[in-house]
């Protein structure tokens, strides 16, 4: 079986074990069964639960051992959500029974990670974008520990260190939203508020944790040239911790492309952070022998022209990995150990999504009538892997079916005079994020929705009268630069 990502499953792949979705209580309830065939419909509903891939059958037998234990990924987040939170609004519950709780998600990362060299050096691929500061955590806490294991560290060191890597960006919660979430660029007083976060974090968790816990924190950013804060330490006068750490927060914000605004490709991120000179050498050494840059379970594209997946990492060199050759009817090829095939190269990510496509043009029923009205010119996009489908309504946690909804003086209401807005807003945020993330510039988008249109919509009095008008993610799509046109004109050209 291979582990494929949400973005790379294609209709037709089956899937090799059960998938679940599981609430904030852990509940746990199967989504998709073992032996499941994709189609569409399917796959939009694993990415509507943000769940980041499925295991899929090929040829080979893998039995199941290099598999995160998928309960553990599916608490992590709430539970460091929740942590997070408790520390924000209400100090006194970071007490030591949430430090115990901390405490038991790095023991289990622990033991998933020293007794899986596989996955090791990956990081979760987490599709929820409100939740960034908590995956990016998560991630520099997995990254830390496995630096920390093949660094040979004893188990109580490795122990603070996931703590510590866990909460390094806990004091992020402590600087003002306005600021966070600044299109623009920040101001330098802004820069300097931003700087702040490392050590109103020590100050605050002060009495719970270790010392070493504390300076792993406080030298997140420090840089081994002295260009970094807060202190401008230089060399071993910064904490191990700090030095690890601060390897894995770049590296995550690269990979995240939350890094100096740009799009970065697996290979600039390696080279950028080999060449920066902010790092220790011995650990970056460590570092970029084991890092993960091609994820298993991601499509790359070959200078032969091929797509394939990545289905082994190779440790002597991770920029050559072994993978297997996608067929263009979606059902998998010959395997190629890019270390015995030196002269094909890693040329670019596998997924080449032009568009973004309203889902319930593609054969999803997620419209609030819970039906759908299948474009085949559009739907042929996704099959071809051209189009990613988005619902900004269901991305935004309204359930299928629901009450129609029209605009009224720049606001979303149902038929009974709800207002839904801030549900049609983060609808339309979710839309441009994963247009960000895959670097597409188009949309086609269903006519006369409150959040697709692109052209008309209804008047917002429920008669069925069209104007002249856009929808909220629409509207914000075109602000951020995308083209929108509309189911009506793609299909009419
Ligand atoms: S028009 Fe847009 S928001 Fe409405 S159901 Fe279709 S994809 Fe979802």
């Amino acid at each position: 079986m291979l582990f494929i990502s949400t973005e790379n499953l294609k209709p037709g792949m089956i899937l090799a074990m059960d998938i679940y979705i599981y609430n904030r209580e852990t509940f746990k309830t199967l989504l998709l069964r073992k032996g499941q065939t994709l189609n569409i419909t399917y796959i939009n509903k694993i990415i509507f639960h943000n769940i980041s891939g499925a295991y899929i059958k090929n040829q080979d037998n893998l039995d199941s051992a290099n598999l995160w234990k998928e309960e553990l990924e599916a608490n992590l987040l709430p539970e460091i959500r929740d942590i997070f939170f408790k520390f924000k609004y209400n100090l006194e519950k970071i007490d030591t029974t949430c430090i115990r709780h901390i405490s038991y998600l790095v023991d289990n990362l622990i033991i998933e990670i020293v007794n899986n060299k596989h996955l090791a050096y990956r990081t979760l691929e987490y599709n929820n974008y409100d939740d960034y500061i908590f995956q990016h955590c998560i991630n520099v806490g997995i990254l830390s520990i496995s630096i920390g294991n093949t660094l040979g560290l004893n188990y109580k060191t490795l122990h603070e260190l996931g703590i510590s890597a866990l909460l390094h960006d806990i004091g992020m919660m402590l600087i003002p939203l306005e600021i966070l979430n600044k299109p623009e660029k920040l101001t330098h007083k802004e820069s300097l508020i931003i700087r702040e976060h490392p050590l109103k974090a020590v100050n605050k968790l002060k009495p719970f944790v270790s010392n070493d816990i504390l300076m792993g924190i406080a030298c997140h950013h420090e840089k081994i040239n002295g260009t970094g804060y807060p202190y401008g330490l230089v060399g071993n006068e910064i904490h191990l911790f700090g030095k690890i750490i601060s390897i894995c927060d770049v590296y995550n914000a690269l990979a995240t492309n939350r890094y100096r605004g740009k799009s970065w490709n697996p290979i600039e991120i390696f080279q950028y952070i080999n060449e920066c000179n902010y790092f220790d050498y011995d650990i970056l050494s460590v570092f970029l022998k084991n890092i993960i840059v091609y994820p298993l379970g991601n499509y790359v594209k070959l200078s032969n022209g091929k797509t394939a997946i990545t289905t082994n990492i190779n440790s002597d060199n991770v920029l050559r990995p072994t993978v297997q050759i996608i067929n263009s009817d979606n059902t998998f090829g010959e395997v190629l150990d890019l270390m015995n095939n030196q002269n094909i190269t890693i040329t670019d990510k596998g997924h080449d999504f032009e568009y973004i496509v309203s889902s319930c043009l593609c054969g999803v029923k997620c419209r609030y009538d819970g039906k759908e009205i299948t474009s085949e010119k559009i739907k042929k996009l996704v099959d071809e892997g051209k189009a990613i489908m988005v619902c900004p309504e269901v991305l935004g946690g309204m359930p299928v079916p629901r009450l129609p909804c029209e605009i009224k003086n720049n606001r979303v209401y149902t038929i009974t005079s709800d207002d839904k807005t801030s549900y049609y807003i983060s609808g339309a945020k979710k839309a441009l994020e994963i247009a960000k993330k895959y670097g597409i510039k188009k949309a086609i988008l269903k006519e006369k929705s409150p959040s697709c249109g692109s052209n008309h919509i209804y008047d917002g009095t429920f008669s069925r009268t069209l104007i002249s008008g856009e929808g909220l993610t629409t509207k914000l799509l075109r602000q951020n630069g995308i083209e929108v046109i509309s189911d009506e004109e793609y299909n009419n050209d």
